[in-house]
């Protein structure tokens, strides 16, 4: 039987955690999850927590969710798995039909892969690939944001451009063209969303001008850069940038993995700007928390430039052993039924409102610089002097502060640097919204005392 120290001790010992400098659990305790129900993770002492970060953003309906564990078994009992080159299965069928009838209209195929940097990977390739097949090698360029992430697996890595992440590995890595982000974190004052996001299509649109000829795809994250600090910007530009990428014949792929499944208010974060884009790359949410996934959905046009003779060497033969696992596959028709029988957008509108009021009180914190929203998606940025954008010099790691104080207080928050955010289940609870709301704000008040 194991117990919370024996099995932190039996882990130190034997497991390389990720993201993790493994030396801060000489003082930092590592959390021992023996159970999870709905919002609630709890340890072998009985002691619990809300997952308020969904379990890094893949959980959507909570955890041991009683439909998806009954898919899940009848699945199991049916076929796990099986290849998915030369052989078909019904799970993978049924997704890729629903993927095609939910996401923005014209993307007709989908392209399976298992976490999400393999998802990216297929559209980076996939993309080049294309321009290939259709008698322009030269398109090899990708255009990235600042601040974006998408991966880390090299090419992943590679479109992204979080310094933390990426710094290390540049040598091995294939340059790309970095346009300014459209994150309104950097707007003037008194300036609009809508105004600054515009504004910041400029540069972007003369990148697109002055390299399309060499130039294979922009990819970006549609409406918040999460990894990059929950930064967020205004859906017109990404109307901008579609338009641009129709005028210059450039591919357009959008990263929804971590804001798809309704995380910014509607099912796709691309619907918010009517836009469809050459490549949507789906993760996360996708199994709703149980299971590695991920699906590339692309169009016709892309699809029909790799379709033809084998002898012609155009196929896309990029294959993961776990491919449309049959498993994730049902686990992820599920989540979408559930999105449909539950209603889940409309219900999330009003836990999204009562999010909005129930952190209003931090924006007013003296350490606080803004608190901001996408639909189910809330950050607040801990700064030494927010009147004047001073950020906490990053050592100083005051986000950890207000993660301790979480964890004495029921609640897992895991901020990102010293930007505290929300993202949680979409089974959370109006009155456990408000606990966790209280909690980040005595958080940040400790963290920021001194
Ligand atoms: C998490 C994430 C990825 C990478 O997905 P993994 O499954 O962790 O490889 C890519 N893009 C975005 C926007 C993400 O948030």
């Amino acid at each position: 039987m194991a117990d919370n120290a024996s099995l932190v001790a039996r882990d130190l010992k034997a497991l390389w955690h990720p993201c993790t400098q493994m030396k801060d659990h000489e003082w930092l305790p590592l959390v021992p999850v023996k159970r999870g129900k709905g919002v609630w993770l709890e340890d072998f002492e009985g002691r619990r927590y809300i997952d308020a970060v969904s379990s890094w953003w893949v959980n959507l309906f909570g955890h041991a969710n009683p439909r998806i564990n009954a898919a899940l078994r009848d699945q199991m009992e049916e076929l796990e798995h099986v290849i998915l080159a030369g052989f078909s299965h019904e799970p993978a069928v049924a997704l890729a039909e629903k993927l095609v009838e939910v996401t923005p209209p014209g993307l007709s195929r989908c392209f399976y892969a298992d976490n999400g940097s393999g998802a990216v990977e297929v559209a980076v390739k996939m993309s080049f690939h294309y321009w290939r097949n259709v008698g322009r090698p030269e398109k090899q360029r990708f255009i990235t944001l600042s601040n974006s992430y998408h991966g880390e697996t090299l090419g992943a890595l590679a479109v992204g451009n979080v310094a933390l992440y990426k710094e290390t590995y540049g040598p091995m890595l294939m340059e790309t063209i970095t346009a300014p982000s459209p994150d309104c974190f950097e707007r003037e004052e008194g300036e609009s969303w809508e105004a600054f996001s515009r504004r910041q299509f400029e540069p972007m649109r003369r990148l697109m001008e002055q390299h399309h000829h060499e130039v294979s795809a922009v990819i970006l994250e549609p409406l918040v850069q999460c990894a990059g600090g929950m930064r967020m910007y205004h859906p017109i530009y990404l109307e901008l940038v579609r338009e641009a990428c129709d005028e210059f014949g450039i591919h357009l792929i959008a990263d929804e993995i971590a804001v798809g499944f309704g995380r910014t208010g509607t099912l796709f974060a691309c619907e918010q700007a009517e836009i469809t884009p050459d490549f949507m790359c789906l993760s996360k949410g996708l199994t709703a928390g149980y299971l590695p996934l991920s699906a590339v959905m692309t169009t016709e046009d892309i699809y029909e430039a790799f379709y033809d003779e084998y002898e012609n060497l155009t196929a896309f033969l990029h294959s993961h052993s776990y491919t449309g696992n049959p498993l994730a596959c049902r686990v992820a028709l599920e989540t979408l039924k559930i999105f449909e029988d539950d209603d889940v957008i409309q219900r999330n509108r009003v836990l999204a409102d009562r999010t909005a009021k129930a952190f209003a009180p931090l924006a007013d914190h003296p350490h606080i610089r803004e608190v901001r929203q996408h639909g189910m998606i809330l950050a607040a940025e801990m700064m030494k002097d927010p009147a004047k954008k001073e950020p906490y010099p990053w050592q100083e790691r005051r986000g950890l502060t207000v993660y301790k104080h979480g964890l004495e207080n029921e609640v897992l928050m895991r901020p990102l640097g010293h930007v505290v955010y929300f993202m949680p289940p979409y089974v959370i609870s109006e009155s456990q919204i408000d606990h966790v709301a209280r909690v980040a704000l005595e958080g940040v008040d400790r963290a920021t005392r001194d």
